[in-house]
């Protein structure tokens, strides 16, 4: 009996990310409705033809989506928030309003889909009453049929998932609801001939799934399998281990998916210690759907034997971790990368190509694979990847500065701030200027002498805005920068940019994440030259502006062969001997941003406590060899905080910035009960919106923070950079903000 492999979803965005640009043409207005549909079907079905070419045996439909996967099972059950329920419900126009807004209706928030950078639109269930607006997967599954001539393997985010992650009060109820519609969907998908559906069940890797959660899933279990005659339902969980591993094999399915790459073995622990049973299938995720390096697939042969022992070959489907939609299309593309890195980089076709070729050695068609993992063997051997200078004892580099009230004193003494001092985050709008002229001096048409012209002009000007504006901390405004973690990985060494290595992060918008392939250090400072330049054209403290280590770490995709906490030890000093180069030139101030500080934290409880703790450390140790006097800045943004006060406390910056206005302030409350007494920030307006707020709301917003925190602790700023802002609205609500912060001043 032949093993079999599947896949879990593709990337939709295309290689030369074909998918984003259509996207985006048909929201400007450059195609009609009815090409665009032609267009993205043309993507589909290629995708589609490629995983069999690849050799995939089930190929995953439904996986392709507009947008995002999570709001398509969300409309597809009616799930669509009050404000657009005037609309025609089931058009692309109500759809991609409910994602991005419409002229008078907010969108739906987005927030992260589990610990990837993928971010999903959040169903918001309350006033809904859940039915089947139109069955899209069967939709997909004929069109698979008839026109690629493949029987697809339907995937579709299950009941408990999709509740889960959704915003409402009544998620028990309209769980309940849903139940009939996912048994209508899977019964006409069988109708049509569907053999396998793959049900993503992701949140029973995380601590929501408790035992009553469990008992609760078995009864909605029961209910969908009773409700199906022959197709068969695999549910498939990913990211780590699932926490109820003994009652989710209970299940009544035909199937289980698991990962078998990350949480460190502990899903072949659990199968070793409680098997699986005897009449399901294990749908085994060998190949890490994460990362983009090759799999030593001599290793992964050694893990499927493992499993072997506890499931036969013919109940045993090799598959990828999770969906590839978090890796980039195809590594073949690769155009700058050092050779060695180059030939150890799997991206999703390669990924399919390694579940081929592991599926025909164990089905003995393939005689050996040892030539496969000489590319990732070279890399690891080559200097790239060791470096002992950077294996230094951690240890010895200190991570405590002199008392947070010392240090206070003595930078009141050499600043002289006034009370609610005002700053901003660091980026100043990224006009369409900037941009070229980024662009044409990585393409070489402008030299180093004229780019630096120009970037030095931007940083005049605006150094020249902030000073009339009155702002009392200024900034350089970060031209120079694409992106806050490209650049240091363009810079460091360790790192480099892919030239094609796009993941979709929301919507069309995808970003390109750095590669960390090696041993990371610091050969020569990444942010001086800007920095110095702008202090020099002004008496005001010129904040310097560094990304850091647990940001670069979050934001990256990093080398497999050694622990997270050693690449962020690297990194921690990395950014250490950028801020002593900035100290020592007479920059007095410091900012290191952590926007993504909680993007690494576990899903399990008791994991979080050691990720905090490396965390933190690696900032102090980025941070701390600082004099009393210098002052580090911070700033955190994109998601919510509440729970995580004691952990940015124990960063010890003297000064923090806190994203807030879009949470309605709710962090606020935080500082009711936590004594926090450093300097805070907490953002006095968003950014994300063109729309100017009024000098009363702003005044609200500080005197509403001024209830719990201290006039002498508080800075005001804006929620984030400005990058993205137009130039006059940036100046417009800074000068606003300004205005604010002088009334304020006069009352506290
Ligand atoms: N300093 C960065 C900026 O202003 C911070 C960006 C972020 O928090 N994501 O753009
Ligand atoms: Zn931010």
């Amino acid at each position: 009996m032949k093993m079999r492999n599947s896949n879990l979803g593709y990337p939709r965005i295309g290689e030369k990310r074909e998918w984003k640009k259509l996207l985006e043409a048909f929201w400007k207005g450059d195609l009609t409705e009815r090409e665009f549909h032609l267009d993205m079907k043309k993507i589909r079905l290629s995708h589609l033809v490629k995983q069999r070419e690849a050799g995939i045996d089930l190929v995953p439909v439904g996986d392709f989506s507009y947008y995002d996967h999570v709001l398509d099972t969300a409309v597809m059950f009616g799930l669509i928030p009050e404000r657009f329920r005037d609309q025609d419900q089931s058009s692309l126009q109500t759809y991609f309003s409910i994602a991005r807004g419409s002229k008078d209706k907010v969108a739906s928030e987005m927030t992260k889909w589990f610990n990837t950078n993928y971010h999903y639109i959040v169903p918001e269930l309350d006033g809904t009453e859940p039915r089947l607006i139109h069955n899209r997967l069967l939709e997909l599954f004929k069109e698979a049929k008839d026109e690629a001539g493949i029987t697809g393997k339907p995937v579709l985010v299950g009941p408990l998932t999709l509740t889960a992650l959704s915003k409402g009060e009544k998620k028990e109820e309209i769980l309940e609801k849903l139940v009939p519609l996912y048994v209508q969907v899977f019964k006409e998908l069988e109708e049509e001939g569907a053999e396998w559906i793959q049900i993503d069940e992701p949140i029973f890797v995380t601590s929501a799934a408790d035992a009553a959660f469990m008992k609760k899933t078995k009864k909605i279990y029961e209910t969908i399998k009773k409700g199906l005659g022959s197709t068969k339902l695999l549910l498939q969980t990913y990211f780590e281990c699932p926490e109820q591993y003994e009652e989710l094999i209970q299940l009544p399915v035909d199937g289980i998916g698991l990962d078998f790459v990350h949480d460190s073995g502990k899903t072949l622990e659990h199968l070793n210690a409680f098997g699986f049973p005897k009449d399901m299938v294990l749908a085994a995720g060998v190949i890490d759907g994460r990362n983009i390096w090759k799999a030593e697939l001599q290793k992964t042969v050694k893990l499927v034997n493992r499993i072997l022992e506890k499931v036969g070959r013919d109940r045993l489907i090799l598959q990828p971790s999770c969906s590839l939609i978090h890796v980039p299309v195809t590594a073949g593309s690769e155009v700058n990368l050092h050779p060695l890195v180059k030939s150890a980089l799997a991206f999703a076709d390669e990924k399919l190509q390694e579940i081929t070729l592991l599926t025909k050695f164990m089905n003995f068609e393939e005689e050996t694979l040892s030539a496969y993992d000489q590319g990732i063997s070279e890399l690891a051997a080559s200097d790239l990847r060791n470096r002992h200078s950077v294996h230094a004892s951690f240890d010895e580099y200190s991570t405590d500065r002199v008392s947070a009230a010392q240090r206070k004193e003595a930078q009141q003494r050499k600043f002289s701030l006034p009370v609610l001092p005002t700053t901003t985050i660091g980026s100043f709008p990224q006009t369409n200027e900037v941009r070229a002229a980024r662009l044409k001096y990585k393409k070489g048409t402008l030299s180093d002498s004229d780019y630096s012209q120009f970037i030095e002009g931007e940083i005049k000007k605006w150094i020249d805005i902030q000073e009339t504006l009155g702002l009392d901390v200024l900034v350089h405004g970060e031209f120079e920068r694409t992106d806050m973690v490209e650049y240091f990985g363009e810079k460091l060494k360790g790192m480099a940019i892919t030239s094609n290595g796009w993941v979709q992060s929301y919507g069309s918008r995808c970003v390109r994440p750095p590669v960390i392939y090696g041993d990371v250090f610091f050969e020569e400072p990444v942010t001086l030259k800007e920095t110095l330049f702008a202090q020099r054209l002004t008496d005001k403290p010129v904040k310097g502006m560094l990304t850091g280590p647990v940001t670069i770490l979050n934001w990256s995709f990093v080398r497999s062969d050694v622990p997270r906490a050693a690449v962020l030890n690297q990194l921690s000093l990395a950014i250490r001997a950028e801020v002593e180069a900035l100290e020592n030139a007479g920059i007095g101030m410091i900012q290191v941003d952590e926007p993504a500080l909680r993007e690494g934290l576990p899903f399990k409880e008791k994991m979080r406590e050691q990720y905090l703790e490396e965390a933190v450390k690696a900032f102090k140790r980025s941070t701390a060899s600082v004099k009393p006097e210098t002052q580090i800045h911070t700033h955190m943004c994109y998601s919510s905080f509440e729970d995580m006060i004691e952990a940015i406390d124990a960063l010890d910056a003297d000064v923090i910035s806190i994203e807030t206005s879009r949470s309605h302030g709710e962090l606020i409350h935080s500082f009711e009960t936590y004594s926090y007494s450093k300097g805070i920030g907490l953002g006095v307006y968003d950014i994300h919106s063109p729309r100017i707020p009024s000098e009363t709301e702003m005044i609200r917003n500080i005197e509403r923070a001024l209830q719990v925190l201290d006039a002498g602790q508080f800075w005001v700023n804006p929620d984030c950079g400005l990058k993205t802002r137009g130039e006059k609205e940036a100046v417009e609500a800074l000068k606003i903000m300004v205005r604010a912060a002088k009334i304020c001043r006069e009352k506290a």
